[in-house]
């Protein structure tokens, strides 16, 4: 069921059904559309959003995080291509707000996730380009919700684990799994703890060959560590598990381990209650950052900016004061 609005161009009214029919050229020009800062075309990605709505929700929602070289892209294209043989269909997005895309490549280097890349049952999109990590992080979840849409029942979203972008993924997700190489010690110690608290799921790749026993090691370091901690659930406390991306091994248990944890967390509504909350965070999002676009807009700002902040530096004037008379100007008092 859509709900068409009366202004709704008929051009986006025939993207949403093709959208729901399936048709991946129909979502790759969808998320196309939501990526564009053009105000026409916001106006367009908010019409196709409201009319696809009803058609989200439906997918498993999974937050894939891990500094570069633990094994990402290996794994995701095991795990991807696991659940494809499985009858799902998966979407694979990125929240990567260094990454300079040049069009059409596929996450910058094209040997990523091959198979994967020409499976039909696979989607993969990567980030939008440039921006701030709040602009890059609406858009990719606004991608979520198109392919959601387009009947994608699994939607995994990586980040390199860099900054603030590991909380942000955190933000639109159900499950969060922190992918690990295996080490231990001094390692354990750099990992971020405020990045611990935020796992579901702790995966240590390269389980396998001489790195085996350091796995092992890693593994049980691990789970002390997050017996130390207050888990985020009443019914689910965060589990570590070991794979091996390169020989395809662990990826069922990882998958039935993701099966248990949306029950428990199922119980009582957690889960839902979860997407209820990350809702009304993304307003709240949606709208300071847009109030900010719209306040270093408005021309009574852009006219005092470069003087007050050359008062702000020099130290003429305080701060608070300047941004009180910018907040004044904005709203015309
Ligand atoms: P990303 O930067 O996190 O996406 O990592 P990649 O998937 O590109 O992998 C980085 C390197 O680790 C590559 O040389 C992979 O072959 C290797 N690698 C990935 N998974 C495994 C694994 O399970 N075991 C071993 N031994 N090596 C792996």
């Amino acid at each position: 069921m859509t709900i068409i609005s009366h202004e709704t161009p008929q051009k986006i009214v025939d993207l949403a059904s093709r959208l729901e029919k399936g048709d991946r050229r129909a979502l790759a020009q969808a998320i196309t559309l939501v990526e564009s800062v053009r105000a026409d075309h916001r106006r367009d990605a908010q019409s196709l959003l409201s009319m696809i709505l009803p058609e989200t929700g439906k997918s498993v929602r999974i937050g894939v995080s891990g500094t570069p070289g633990v094994g990402k892209s290996t794994f995701i294209e095991v795990f991807g291509k696991h659940l494809t043989k499985n009858g799902h269909k998966v979407a694979v997005l990125t929240v990567d707000p260094s990454s300079k895309r040049t069009g059409g490549s596929i996450l910058g280097d094209k040997t990523r996730m091959e198979e994967l890349v020409r499976d039909k049952n696979a989607f993969i999109r990567p980030s939008p380009s440039g921006g701030s990590l709040g602009g890059v992080a609406r858009r990719t979840r606004e991608a979520m919700l198109l392919c959601e849409a387009a009947g994608f029942d699994v939607v995994l979203i990586e980040t390199v684990g860099v900054g603030q972008s590991e909380t942000t993924v955190a933000e639109m997700v159900d499950v969060f799994m922190l992918l690990l190489a295996p080490a231990g010690g001094d390692e354990l110690q750099g990992i971020k703890r405020g990045v611990m608290e935020l796992a579901d799921l702790v995966i240590i790749n390269k389980a396998d060959g001489n790195l085996k026993t350091t796995a092992r090691r890693a593994a049980m370091e691990y789970k002390g560590a997050i017996g130390l901690m207050r888990p985020k659930s009443k019914y689910w406390t965060p589990e570590v598990l070991m794979i091996s991306a390169l020989q395809k091994q662990g990826i069922d248990t990882l998958w039935e381990t993701i099966g248990r944890f949306r029950e428990a967390r199922g119980k009582e509504g957690e889960l839902e209650t979860q997407r209820r909350e990350q809702a009304v965070a993304w307003m709240w999002a949606e709208l300071s950052d847009s109030l900010l676009s719209r306040l270093k807009a408005h021309p009574a700002v852009t006219e005092q900016l470069p003087v007050l902040e050359s008062q702000v530096k020099a130290g003429e004037i305080d701060p608070t004061v300047a941004a009180e008379q910018l907040l004044n100007s904005f709203l015309g008092k």
